[in-house]
């Protein structure tokens, strides 16, 4: 059986068996979808009462220590079952869905969300997972893990940026080569900018494999949440953007949000938290 045969197994059985699986994923095909025109690009816009406890949660150091982690294998829900990759990570069904099909592929290990030494193995999963896109969110930039590595995957098809992916705050690098996608990742990770107190480069990945090709979309990262997640009163906006939110899909836990949000606000949030225009002084990119 294909790796990916069996995940989707996976789901399916787990849908049988736990009922907040279940109804989470049922509930999602109710889920309201707006879309709009941000710069000539489409975005969805998707309201998603489930997002709420990822959207908000605290992932400062203090906080983290305090909870207990919701990856690991031995705090995992008793219905919750695992398939392996490799001897290093364990795939598990997202009971929190944004696409119809989303699983978390959690290192075995209790380690930190660092992407150096492991973007290898995520162009190895997006070739084994060829019908969906693996995503990683950086410690600051929408992991609500950061204390435990983890990519996600959802079903192609979703977020439209698979389908346009010239847009203006991405990085984009496609080759059938693995080394040279490698390669230039580093170039691009040893090119960011690092705050002294950060374990690395803020950013989210979204990478996939299509005719032999891996194409990967890197996002760096200036900001963790924008003012509007901040403000009080109108202003408020509940918005922690992540992968696929710059994938195009912005995931609002908060019906007043999704009703008010605009395309101009979704050009000033992504202006906020995305940085622009970094790469003109690297050679070597294409
Ligand atoms: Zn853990």
């Amino acid at each position: 059986m294909k790796f990916q045969d069996k995940i989707e197994q996976l789901l399916t059985e787990q849908l049988g068996e736990w009922e907040l699986a279940r109804n989470n994923y049922s509930a999602l095909k109710q889920v309201k979808i707006k879309t709009m025109n941000v710069d000539g690009h489409l975005y969805k816009v998707q309201f998603n009462p489930g997002r709420i406890i990822s959207s908000s949660a605290k992932v400062d150091a203090e906080s983290i220590r305090k909870r207990k982690c919701f990856i690991c294998r031995e705090n995992l829900p008793p219905q919750q079952k695992v398939i392996p990759f490799r001897d290093t990570y364990n795939i598990l069904v997202n009971p929190f869905p944004v696409f119809s099909r989303h699983f978390t592929i959690a290192h075995v290990e209790h380690t930190p969300q660092l992407i150096a030494s492991r973007f290898g193995d995520m162009l190895d999963l997006a070739q084994q997972l060829d019908g969906y896109s693996v995503f990683y969110n950086g410690p600051k930039c929408g992991a609500s893990a950061p204390d435990h590595f983890h990519f996600q995957a959802g079903n192609k098809g979703f977020m439209p940026i698979e389908n346009d992916r010239n847009r203006k705050h991405v990085i984009l690098i496609e080759s059938e080569n693995k080394e040279e996608i490698l390669n230039n990742f580093k170039l691009i990770y040893d090119s960011l900018p690092l705050s002294a107190d950060e374990p690395e480069p803020m950013m989210n990945i979204i990478t996939w494999y299509e005719n032999k090709t891996w194409t990967t979309c890197l996002f760096p990262r200036k900001k963790h949440r924008p003012d509007c997640y901040f403000a009080q009163g109108d202003d408020n906006i509940l918005i922690s953007p992540a992968s696929v939110d710059m994938g195009g899909v912005f995931v609002m836990p908060m019906e007043k949000d999704f009703d008010k949000i605009s395309g101009k606000d979704i050009a000033e949030i992504l202006e906020e938290v995305v940085l622009s225009d970094i790469f003109l002084g690297i050679r070597g990119l294409d």
